[in-house]
C-alpha cells in the first residue's frame, strides 16, 4: 500500500511516499517558499535529486507540483496517483479530542479548526494542507496524526497548571506536549532494542533538535513532559526561552514591550540565539565556543544544565528508568552536549560510556558503560514513518487498499 506522509508547515510542505507494510521510502522531498516568487521542490528517489523552481501561489498549487512530481515519468516514483491509498498528515494540536490518529472526516476537520485557537502558528497550514490533499486525492483516505496525542496520557497531576480552577473549563489551559510522535517512536524503538514489551518500558526521552522537549514514559505511556499549553515551555531551544518566571513578561510590559514584542522576544529571540547572541544553531555554537567565545559556551552550558535539571525531576517519578533516549538534531548527533548532560550522574545510576559516545553521526546505539544501571540510547527519530505507521493499520482497518483497488479498476 502507497502513502503519502505530508508535513505541511507555514511557507513548506515536506513529504515522504512510502510502501507499506515493508516501511520502503520511494521517494521524498520539500517544496519551500510556497507564496514566493520563485518556490523551490526538492526531489530524491533513492540516490537522484532533482529540483525545479518555479512560482507556486499557495498549498493547493503546491500539492498539485508535489503530485505530479510524484507521477513524472522519469524521476517519479509511481505512475499514477490512483496507487496512492492512504495520506498521513501531521496535525500539532489536537486538543484534549484526539489521543491517537485518526481518519479525517469533516467532524475532525472542524476539530482541527476549533484548536486553531490553541496553535495559531501550526493548526492552520496543517489543514490547509489535508484540504489540498482530499482536494487532489479524493480516492484516497487521509489521516491525521497529532503531536499531542501521545501525552493524552498525562495524569492531572502533570497536565494542570496551578491557576485558578476554572480556566482549564473555561479556555483549556493545561499542559498538553508536542514532539508526541517522536516521543512514542523513539519510545518504542527502545522497548524493541531493549528486547523488551512495549507497554513494560520506563524511559526519559529526550527530543533536543532546534524545539527541544523530554518526556517521563511510564509503562510505554507519557506520564509527564517538558512543553506545555504551547511549545515555549520546559527546555532551552535553539530561539525560545523555556521555563522563565512569567512575571519578568510584567516587567518589560511595565517598560513598553507590547504582546507582539513579548511574542517574539520568547519564541524568536531567546534560547541559544539569545544567550549566545551568535547563533541558534548548536553546531555553530560548539564551534564558537571552541575558538573561546564565551557567550558561546554559556549557552551550550546552560542547555546541557537544563536537560540535567528535567533529568533528575523524571528520575524521581520513574525509579529508575530503564533508559534514557536521546534524538533530535543535537540528541543524535552532539557528543558534546550528551557527554555534559551524563556527567558526574553515577549517583543516580546513569554513565556514559566516553568512547561509545562518539558514535558516527546519524547512527542508533547504546553509548552507557556496561556497568551503568540506566541504559544510554541514542535513536534517530523517524516521525514520517511513525506516521505512515498509524496511516497503514487505520487505512486497512477501514479497508482502505479495496478502495483504491476498485477506484484503479474503475468500480
Ligand atoms: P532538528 O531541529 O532536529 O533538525 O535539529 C537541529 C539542531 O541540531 C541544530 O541546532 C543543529 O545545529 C543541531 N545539529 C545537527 N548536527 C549536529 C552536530 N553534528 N553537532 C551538534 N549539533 C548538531
Amino acid at each position: 500500500m502507497k502513502i503519502l506522509v505530508i508535513n505541511a508547515g507555514s511557507s513548506s510542505i515536506k513529504y515522504q511516499l512510502y510502501d507499506m507494510p515493508g516501511g520502503q521510502v520511494l521517494a521524498r522531498g520539500i517544496l519551500e517558499k510556497i507564496g514566493d516568487k520563485l518556490s523551490r521542490l526538492t526531489h530524491r528517489r533513492g540516490l537522484e535529486t532533482s529540483t525545479r523552481e518555479e512560482a507556486v501561489a499557495d498549498h493547493k498549487a503546491a500539492m498539485q507540483q508535489i503530485l505530479e512530481i510524484l507521477v513524472d515519468p522519469q524521476v517519479g516514483a509511481i505512475e499514477e496517483l490512483a496507487e496512492i491509498a492512504t495520506v498521513g498528515h501531521r496535525v500539532v494540536h489536537g486538543g484534549e479530542e484526539f489521543t491517537g490518529s485518526v481518519i479525517v472526516d469533516d467532524r475532525v476537520l472542524a476539530s482541527i479548526e476549533k484548536f486553531v485557537e490553541l496553535a495559531p502558528m501550526h493548526n492552520p497550514h496543517n489543514l490547509v494542507g489535508i484540504r489540498a490533499a482530499r482536494d487532489k486525492l479524493p480516492h484516497a483516505v487521509q489521516v491525521a496524526c497529532f503531536d499531542t496525542a501521545f501525552h493524552a496520557t498525562l495524569p492531572e497531576v502533570a497536565y494542570r497548571y496551578a491557576l485558578p480552577f476554572e480556566l482549564y473549563e473555561r479556555y483549556h489551559i493545561r499542559r498538553y506536549g508536542f514532539h508526541g510522535t517522536s516521543h512514542r517512536y523513539v519510545a518504542r524503538r527502545a522497548a524493541t532494542l531493549m528486547a523488551m514489551d512495549k507497554y513494560r518500558l520506563n524511559a526519559i526521552t529526550c527530543h533536543l533538535g532546534n524545539g527541544c522537549s523530554m518526556a517521563a514514559v511510564r509503562h510505554g505511556r507519557s506520564v509527564d513532559t517538558s512543553m506545555g499549553f504551547t511549545p515555549l515551555e520546559g527546555l532551552v531551544m535553539g530561539t525560545r526561552t523555556g521555563d522563565f518566571d512569567p512575571a519578568i513578561l510584567f516587567y518589560l510590559a511595565d517598560k513598553g514591550y507590547d504582546l507582539t514584542a513579548l511574542n517574539s522576544l520568547c519564541n524568536k529571540k531567546s534560547g541559544l540565539l539569545g544567550i549566545s547572541g551568535a547563533s541558534n544553531d548548536m553546531r555553530t555554537l560548539e564551534q564558537l565556543a571552541r575558538e573561546g567565545n564565551v557567550r558561546a559556551g554559556l549557552a551550550v552550558e546552560i542547555f546541557c544544565y537544563r536537560v540535567r535539571k528535567y533529568i533528575g525531576a523524571y528520575m524521581t517519578l520513574l525509579n529508575p528508568p530503564h533508559a534514557i533516549v536521546f534524538t533530535g538534531g543535537i540528541g543524535e548527533n552532539s557528543s558534546l552536549v550528551r557527554r555534559q548532560v551524563c556527567q558526574d550522574l553515577d549517583h543516580m545510576g546513569i554513565r556514559l560510556d566516553p568512547q561509545g559516545n562518539e558514535m558516527g553521526r546519524g547512527r542508533e546505539g547504546i553509548i552507557s558503560a556496561a556497568d551503568s544501571v540506566v541504559r544510554l540510547l541514542v535513536i534517530p527519530t523517524n516521525e514520517e514513518e511513525a506516521i505512515a505507521t498509524d496511516a497503514y493499520e487505520l487505512s486497512v482497518e477501514a479497508g482502505a487498499s479495496e478502495r483504491a483497488k476498485g477506484h484503479r479498476d474503475g468500480t
